[in-house]
């Protein structure tokens, strides 16, 4: 086939019919499940402040410094949004969402934007499912996110995973942690990797995140954050483990988990499968006890989790677990002349008033290829309508999967579908 004159753009994708009937399944189980943990949907704009993101983010990580689609118009400097956490933290303060009493729990679904490098589950338009608990600071909160999440995926049936989790601590842990971190690789500073030296200064936690081979040597032996927690990140996580093991959810520590994002304080997470490649997160969140004032607010801890849905589709592909599937037609309705169409059209409509889907020709196709059309549409029923039918007021009602025929009227056909 010759190639399209236009294409979407390096990174970004189009769901198709066929594709989306899996994306609305699993965004139907996002849905039911957030109805009951009692999560309340929030959608924002798509565009955000870039200052906001900057914030919000962390001017040192790479989606900020590397990664954002960002653009101008007069003063005002927009940034499509790279995640969702800082753009609902940025709504919760400017509607004074704290005023509605208690902690808010909201979620989202909705596509973000990075201007990464695409490959296989890394994409520069991918879609998130996300949830954000604002306004308690206790480890329960901590756990209800974790069991938020793992109930989406076990509901999909996706349970080949592994949940790891660590305390990055709070600016106090991490300053002690930050210096001993320093100390560690300052002698082998020039054999680090060139981002590694940069982060060396700004942000030692990163490197431990580093996926360059000449740093893992190092990183192995680094110091570990959970050797530094203060004696309340130390509390907090021990009792985030204790709840997590109430509540039958197997969890990995991982003292190396550092997360991309800068205003994760405290628990942080992430949930890997081995069936998705090399990109092997499938979603990952934490506290964030800081970001609420960083973007404006009073002091309000916070905690939440973001999941790839590409990569929970690619993983449920090659586990061979079924998604939602392209729909079948209810009736197809065959006619032969004018005066059967404009039948045909009212028929249908008594069938949609049922609930069922159908449909017509609309282009005066043969017989024989409204039947082949019905068959392309995977037809459960036709109905045959043509002068003499309309006469009599008898439709043959064919049942496609076996191509027997009766005789019905429509009230018939009508009884039968209900
Ligand atoms: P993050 O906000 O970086 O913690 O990402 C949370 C989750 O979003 C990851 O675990 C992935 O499942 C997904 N994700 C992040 N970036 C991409 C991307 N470029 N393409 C597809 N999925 C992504």
């Amino acid at each position: 086939m010759a190639q399209a004159k236009f294409q979407t753009h390096h990174g970004m994708v189009d769901i198709l019919p066929g594709e989306s009937e899996k994306w609305q399944y699993l965004e139907r189980i996002i849905r039911e499940t957030a109805a009951e943990f009692h999560f309340s949907e929030i959608r924002t704009p798509v565009l955000e402040p870039t200052e906001l993101i900057a914030r919000g983010i962390g001017q040192l990580t790479d989606i900020v410094s590397k990664e954002m689609f960002s653009f101008s118009r007069g003063e005002t400097n927009y940034v499509l949004r790279p995640e969702c956490t800082a753009p609902v933290a940025r709504a919760y303060v400017q509607h004074h969402l704290d005023q509605r009493g208690g902690a808010q729990k909201l979620f989202y679904i909705g596509p973000m934007f990075r201007a990464e490098r695409p490959q296989k589950g890394r994409q520069r338009q991918f879609h998130q499912f996300g949830a954000e608990l604002i306004g308690t600071d206790s480890p329960i909160a901590d756990v209800e996110i974790i069991r938020f999440m793992m109930r989406i995926y076990e509901k999909i049936g996706l349970t080949k995973t592994t949940l790891m989790i660590n305390s990055v601590g709070d600016p106090e842990s991490r300053a002690a942690y930050k210096t001993a971190l320093q100390d560690y690789f300052r002698p082998q500073l020039s054999e680090l990797s060139e981002i590694s030296q940069q982060r060396f200064e700004t942000n030692p936690m990163r490197i431990l995140d580093s996926k360059e081979d000449e740093d893992q040597k190092f990183i192995e032996d680094a110091p570990l954050i959970t050797d530094f927690l203060n004696e309340a990140c130390a509390q907090h996580y021990a009792e985030v483990k204790q709840y997590l093991g109430d509540s039958g959810i197997i969890f990995v520590e991982n003292p190396r988990l550092v997360r991309g994002l800068d205003y994760y304080t405290k628990t942080a997470f992430e949930l890997i499968s081995s069936d998705v490649g090399s990109q092997d997160a499938l979603g990952g969140g934490g506290r964030y006890d800081l970001l609420i004032e960083e973007v404006g607010g009073k002091p309000t801890p916070a905690v939440g989790f973001a999941s790839g849905i590409e990569r929970l589709m690619i993983a449920c592909e090659a586990l061979g677990i079924p998604l939602g599937e392209e729909p079948a037609l209810d009736v197809y309705v065959v006619t032969r002349g004018e005066a059967a169409q404009r039948w045909a059209m009212d028929a249908i409509t008594q069938i949609r008033k049922l609930g069922k889907s159908a449909t017509m020709d609309f282009s005066g196709k043969s017989i024989k290829a409204q039947f082949k059309d019905a068959d392309r549409q995977n037809s459960r029923f036709a109905i045959v309508a043509g002068d003499d039918e309309l006469k009599s007021g008898s439709f043959n009602f064919r049942d496609m999967s076996d191509s027997t025929e009766t005789p019905k009227t429509l009230a018939e056909i009508l009884d039968i579908l209900r």
